[in-house]
């Protein structure tokens, strides 16, 4: 997928882990560490002409370091 080779994803902010650049279902992007778990929030696309800007800008804001933790219980 040219989109994942596209972008430059830091390792994990907090662990130094591996991160991910993930797809949900079609509608959104996000990037979590496969090693503790975090995440970022998730960035919605509409349209496909978008799903490139909201790729970048999840991986943008995991860069940042911009994190989340998950959820226990979701
Ligand atoms: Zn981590």
């Amino acid at each position: 997928m040219e989109i994942y080779k596209s972008l430059e994803i830091f390792d994990c902010p907090r662990c130094g882990g591996p991160a991910l650049l993930e797809e949900e279902n079609g509608w959104c992007w996000y990037v979590m560490c496969m090693e503790c778990g975090a995440q970022t929030i998730q960035f919605e696309y509409r349209r496909a002409e978008d799903r490139l800007k909201a790729a970048q800008d999840a991986v943008r804001i995991w860069n940042m370091g911009k994190t989340v933790s998950p959820s226990p219980g979701e």
